[in-house]
């Protein structure tokens, strides 16, 4: 019982320094606030599940630093019911995230280890989301279109086929978006593009980050 409590009280110190870091979106912040991130973690690496910081999930690939699945959430800014794709599905956190916030979610995982292992566990917690092993540079078309996609490993060239399935503002006011770290293997920056019709996107440059690399399969 002890163990569980000091977990919640991570968890709302955490939130409160994503907060203090610029985090200003409150839905992201309580969705964060209620994914217990311990659980997408191996056991020894309990705790420091609440520190913000990447830590390895196996396969050479690590789950997000908090502040980045805080910002990219901020930047998708889903809204309940929204259908979002994310490309590198790993531990699963990222996609539990946008599960709380009321997200309808769709989520491609390159290591068929990690995509069993997220698989379970996301069922296991109750999250509800359409998964599958692949590589996720053309997306998933099936699906289309999409009102985000959001992809968590860093990527080097402008994922073309991933824009393409940004729903129009003239279907849905909104417009797609796309949030995705382009850079080379040190160093990427935070992009977003937003879908305005058919052939027009709109590009917004963030912030420099640090990601695994995309796999281009
Ligand atoms: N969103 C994850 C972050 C995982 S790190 C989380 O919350 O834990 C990035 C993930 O992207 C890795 O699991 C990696 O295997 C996966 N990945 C990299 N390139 C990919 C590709 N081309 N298609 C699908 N997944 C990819």
């Amino acid at each position: 019982m002890q163990y569980f409590r000091s977990f919640n009280r991570q968890r709302a110190a955490m939130v409160a320094e994503l907060r203090s870091l610029g985090i200003r979106h409150e839905g992201v912040l309580d969705a964060i606030g209620r994914v217990e991130r311990h659980l997408f973690l191996d056991q020894a690496l309990h705790l420091r599940a609440y520190r913000n910081e990447a830590l390895p999930i196996g396969n050479g690939q690590t789950i997000s630093q908090p502040l980045t699945v805080a910002l990219q959430t901020a930047l998708l800014d889903p809204r309940p019911g929204d259908r979002m794709l994310e490309i590198g599905l790993g531990s699963g956190y990222q996609a539990a995230v946008l599960c709380e916030m009321g997200v309808e979610v769709y989520s491609i995982e390159y290591h068929e280890r990690l995509w069993q292992l997220a698989h379970q566990r996301l069922s296991t917690l109750g999250y509800v989301l359409t998964s599958r092993v692949g590589d996720g540079s053309t997306g998933w078309p099936e699906f289309a279109p999409f009102d985000g996609v959001v992809v968590t490993a860093g990527a080097t060239e402008t994922p073309k086929m991933l824009m393409s399935q940004l729903i129009l503002p003239s279907v849905k006011k909104q417009g797609g978006r796309l949030v995705v770290p382009i850079g080379d293997r040190t160093a990427q920056k935070m992009m977003r593009c937003l879908r305005k019709g058919l052939h027009e996107y709109q590009w917004e440059e963030g912030g420099a980050f640090r990601f695994v690399p995309f796999i281009n399969g």
